[in-house]
């Protein structure tokens, strides 16, 4: 893949916790496909470089990388990563499949982690986590017309993706955020447990309680937040679905 392709990032954030084992620098790039209800990163969903206007002024997010230089930066940190690595957020990383394989073909010696909500094309999806040492798949909503209604597309692909993802034999994890009265719900939190039991190798599921915060960047992109669900109701945190299955999961 050439050094040359160019992709777009709108924040580099180093010390991250969350983001996969040990400390990491979390990458976040522009564009994703989906309109997740609860968002909280609303300027990753262009692709393009955009203004945000702030009561401080305005900032640019998204500025341009060449592969071989984002891998570059991210090299430079290896000593610090020596207990924790890189990870690839969004946005969904895979909006920028070509870039993001460019970037992984020249990192050394980097635990990579990709954060993906595995809506993507099956050839992108895997050529990408084969370079990964490990994949935090979102799973959110397992009835299609709900996925449909809060997040704006099927969840068929990313159905499909997973399975591919867990056949692939490649280590993974699911990732389910917890928003009050969406995805909380005991009919949806046992039906992810019942997939997950399914899947090849039982991977971890990893519950995140709902950000607060998820409203703060809207009407700096120029955008109203106007949630159709109640985020004054604390999100439920009941591991009791999955423990009653044997599946492992935690919430962070
Ligand atoms: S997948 Fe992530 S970045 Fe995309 S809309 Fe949903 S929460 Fe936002």
């Amino acid at each position: 893949m050439s050094a040359s392709v160019t992709g777009v990032v709108f924040d580099i954030r180093e010390l991250t916790i969350h983001d996969g084992p040990g400390l990491r620098t979390t990458v976040f790039l522009k564009g994703c496909p989906l309109r997740c209800a609860w968002c909280h990163n609303p300027e990753g969903w262009s692709y393009e470089p955009q203004v945000l206007r702030g009561p401080n002024g305005d900032r640019v997010a998204g500025h341009s990388y060449r592969a071989d230089e984002l891998a570059s930066i991210l090299n430079r940190q290896a000593p610090l990563l020596a207990d924790g690595g890189v990870s690839f957020s969004g946005g969904e990383p895979l909006r920028q499949a070509m870039f993001l394989e460019a970037v992984l073909e020249r990192l050394e010696g980097l635990h990579v982690v990709l954060g993906t909500t595995g809506f993507a094309p099956a050839e992108d999806f895997l050529r990408v986590v084969r370079r990964c040492d490990l994949v935090l798949f979102d799973l959110k909503l397992m009835d299609p017309e709900a996925h449909r209604r809060w997040t704006g597309v099927d969840n068929r692909l990313i159905l499909d993706n997973l399975e591919r993802l867990a056949d692939s034999g490649l280590a993974y994890r699911i990732r389910t955020p917890l928003v009050p009265g969406v995805t909380d719900t005991d009919a949806n939190l046992r039906a992810i447990a019942r997939h997950v039991r399914e899947l090849p190798g039982r991977p971890r599921v990893e519950l995140l309680p709902y950000n607060q915060a998820a409203g703060g960047k809207y009407a700096a992109c120029g955008l109203e937040w106007r949630p159709d669900y109640d985020e004054t109701v604390p999100c439920r945190t009941d591991l009791t679905p999955f423990q009653e299955l044997q599946v492992d999961a935690r919430v962070l």
